[in-house]
């Protein structure tokens, strides 16, 4: 934490830093221009590789340093077969997959399902007890009646039917057949919300098991972090929510994951309301207490399952909880465009000689 600190200090005082690449929540960024491998060339030349594919209906990207290119290309193949095989079994999209399967099945028989995919579903119901709710992968029950492509809203009678189905608690999970059988009628899950973290995270063991000591995955609002960037931190930038071309703050990070969740990744505007992709699961209507959270700790699947909070909750709520979690950090975008810090990313300059730390700070545009 106070290492944390002592970088974001820091980087305040750096001027500016070259602009480019792209970003989706977060901005990745070399702490100096240097030229990048952009495709693998000869065997056993050293380089930074990158690659970005179209997966689990995100952009998934891989940046590593490779003492030798060849197998810096396979050991980016591999993560985004990983990722492909992930997205197999979990898609509420794909109807083969067994994440499906539970949702054609589950409301008339348990449905048994492979360990993996049991033991997501299971620790997604730690994030639903931690974040009192507010993280609940049935919420899939009234979020299917979205469709932010087609700008498509359920009625208010609409969301009324399907809401008693909205509870995590109605999930029966039997531990030794690792079967799912739904309580109430009408129940789907999805696991939008922490399948991609949990996704990068399996790409992270993958890279670390080939010796990669340098590298980010990312995928979707999702990214970890291994080793520094050969010496110094990378330099992650969190996005303005209205445009991506402004820049919130940047955090220097090194081995850490975060995940970044927004009102604007997909969304329509419709009568002056934003209907966006995070559902609060006590209203079914979109969660707009905050219009952007970015949760740091040392996994993805860990800031995956945190990052959704803060719109729910609010961004006090959620920073009271991410206080108490040891290794965690947030930043959080309120509507009126203030920013708000946990305790372990604000200068200890603020904080009077002697004073208790506070329970949060309010800065803007960045801390102090
Ligand atoms: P990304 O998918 O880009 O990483 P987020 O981490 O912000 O974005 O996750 C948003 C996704 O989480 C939604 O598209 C949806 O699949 C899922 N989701 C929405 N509301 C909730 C909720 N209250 N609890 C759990 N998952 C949710
Ligand atoms: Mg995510």
């Amino acid at each position: 934490m106070r290492q944390r600190r002592v970088w974001l200090i820091s980087v305040l005082l750096v001027a500016v830093l070259a602009a480019g690449g792209a970003w989706l929540g977060v901005r990745f960024r070399h702490p100096e221009p240097q030229p990048m491998a952009a495709s693998p060339v000869a065997p056993e030349i050293p380089g930074w590789m990158e690659r970005t594919e179209a997966i689990m209906g995100t952009r998934c990207y891989v940046q590593l340093w490779a003492d030798d290119s060849l197998k810096g290309n396979e050991a980016i193949d591999a993560v985004m077969e990983e990722l492909r095989r992930i997205d197999n079994l979990m898609s509420h999209y794909k109807p083969e997959s067994q994440l499906s399967q539970i949702n054609a099945r589950a409301n008339e028989e348990p449905v048994q399902v492979d360990k993996e995919l049991f033991d997501l579903i299971k620790l997604s119901t730690y994030y639903s007890q931690v974040t009192e709710g507010a993280f609940d992968i049935t919420y899939a029950s009234v979020g299917y009646l979205y469709d932010y492509r087609r700008h498509v809203h359920p009625t208010e009678a609409q969301i009324r039917a399907a809401l008693p189905a909205v509870n995590w608690r109605n999930m029966l999970l039997d531990e030794e057949h690792h079967t799912v059988r739904f309580e109430h009628p009408g129940m789907r899950i999805d696991l939008g919300g922490i399948g991609k973290g949990y996704a990068v995270d399996r790409g992270v063991e993958i890279l670390k098991a080939r010796g990669i000591a340098h590298a980010v995955v990312t995928a979707g609002g999702d990214s970890r972090i291994i080793g520094d960037h050969l010496g110094r931190p990378w330099l992650v930038a969190i996005r303005h929510p209205d445009d991506p071309k402004k820049v919130v703050t940047r955090i220097p990070l090194s081995d850490t994951a975060m995940s970044t969740s927004g009102d604007y990744e997909r969304y329509f505007d419709e009568g002056g309301v934003r209907y966006h992709h995070i559902i609060d699961p006590r209203t079914g209507h979109s969660a707009s207490k905050v219009r952007s959270a970015t949760v740091l700790a040392p996994t993805a699947t860990q800031t995956d399952g945190m990052s959704k909070t803060a719109f729910v909750l609010g961004a006090e709520k959620a920073l009271e909880i991410i206080n108490r979690m040891p290794g965690f950090d947030a930043v959080f975008v309120l509507p009126d465009g203030r920013v708000l810090y946990s305790n372990g990313l604000r200068p200890p300059a603020t904080r009077p000689a002697g004073a208790p730390p506070p329970k949060a700070t309010v800065a803007s545009p960045a801390p102090p």
